[in-house]
């Protein structure tokens, strides 16, 4: 689960890691009034949406950036009546946009040096890791990528937290002294923390800034939550905002299946998360794009099935859809019949390929042969991506 910048930084606050004043605002009215109140001659009005790079991105069909420099209520007023209702643009969104619904009017840092903060799970290292680098500001991949020498990590145990040795050290690579080393301690230790506690995958604080009195200061926040840890935390759960996420994966997600929208034209229903991944290996394999990932579980339902079906077939990138069943706990005849009850609700507007095996595999077979509905019956998984793949590129 994602959330916004403005939430972060509650969070961030709450955990005692300085932020600027902001205020939200949700008309151009109440962007002037939050100028107003924060007082000071400079803010920053920012677009709040679930993408980052918004300070390079612009309004759709307008010149606006997301992240704008105010000097005046008029301003802040004009900035965020230019942002509301508009679709922003960044390299994380695509090229449709996501809806700006609310700004945070900031009050104006003055930045002496952009630093950069993240903080992931690492496999290899079986821990979180606290990643810091000079470069804050930019694209943090491109650092990774060219200049990796760039970026200081620090992996810790989540029982016992950073240690001061390791912010210390970190804090020296970023040149960082006397006052700004010491809160550098107290900030690092802190954001690890609120990391452990709140069960995050990733957050990140890009820039992080010194300013020019010397101190540390997140200027961005993003936080991701491992959603199989959610139920612990009942008030993060209130912060999610589901206009921000994919329609298609919230309605994947109510039914109880598995779904990620992926670019490509080949829908993939599959049953098992390591099937469904070694589905879209193969599809790939074979020239092929697959248009989702999609795992309806082990022991999905006709229901589930059927509600699958109008999300793949919903997409119109979908040129053709592979069912690739392995009958373990399902039943072959189960996802027979699902296959015929979604053909008769929703129709199939693409070639279907479906690959059958396990429990129950003939009468399934058997089912789908006699029902007359147009199918294309595939024997094993190279056979079955080499079907779809020549389906969807006929189309
Ligand atoms: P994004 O990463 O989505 O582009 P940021 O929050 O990082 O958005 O803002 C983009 C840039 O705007 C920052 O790198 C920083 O230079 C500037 N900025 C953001 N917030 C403030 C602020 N409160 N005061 C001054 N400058 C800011
Ligand atoms: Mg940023």
């Amino acid at each position: 689960m994602k959330i916004h910048e403005y939430q972060a930084k509650q969070l961030f606050r709450d955990a005692g890691i300085p932020v600027p004043e902001g205020i939200l605002a949700k008309t151009p009215e109440e962007a002037a009034a939050a100028y107003k109140q924060l007082g000071g001659a400079i803010a920053v009005v920012k677009a709040q949406v679930h993408a980052g790079g918004r300070g390079k991105g612009t309004i759709k069909g307008a010149e606006q950036r997301g992240v704008e420099l105010v000097k005046s209520a008029e301003d802040a007023a004009r900035v965020a009546g230019a942002l509301l209702g508009g679709d922003l643009v960044t390299i994380q969104t695509g090229p449709e946009g996501q809806t700006v619904k609310q700004v945070l009017v900031e009050a104006g840092c003055d930045i002496a040096r952009e630093l950069y903060l993240g903080i992931v799970v690492d496999r290899g290292y079986g821990k979180p890791v606290l990643m810091v680098s000079t470069e804050g500001g930019m694209d943090i991949e491109k650092v990774a990528h060219e200049t990796p020498h760039l970026i200081h990590t620090a992996p810790f145990d989540p029982n016992f937290g950073l240690q001061s040795y390791q912010s210390r050290k970190l804090a020296w690579k970023l040149g960082l002294e006397g006052a700004a080393a010491k809160a550098a301690d107290k900030f690092f230790r802190a954001i690890c923390k609120l990391f452990v506690d709140c069960d995050c995958s990733l957050a990140e604080i890009n820039p992080l800034v010194v300013t020019g009195a010397g101190e540390l200061m997140a200027l961005d926040g993003k936080i991701n939550f491992d959603d199989n840890a959610l139920f612990r935390h009942p008030k993060l759960v209130e912060l999610r905002d589901t206009a921000e996420e994919d329609a298609n994966e919230l309605r994947a997600g109510e039914a109880g299946l598995s779904y990620v929208q992926l670019e490509g034209n080949i829908g993939c229903l599959v049953n098992g998360a390591g099937l469904a991944m070694s589905t879209m290996d193969i599809v790939k394999l074979h020239g092929g794009e697959p248009a989702n990932f999609l795992d309806v579980g082990g022991g999905a339902n006709k229901d589930q099935v059927t509600e699958a079906f109008r999300i793949l077939l919903g997409d119109p990138n979908c040129k053709a859809v592979l069912v690739n069943i392995f009958g373990g706990i399902m039943q072959c005849t189960t996802i027979a019949n699902a296959v015929l009850a979604a053909y008769k609700e929703v129709g199939f507007n693409v070639p279907l390929v479906v690959r059958l095996e396990g429990t129950e595999v003939e009468e399934g077979r058997k089912i789908l042969a006699e029902s007359g509905v147009d199918i294309i019956n595939a024997e094993g998984l190279t056979d079955a991506a080499k079907k779809v793949v020549e389906a969807a590129n006929a189309a």
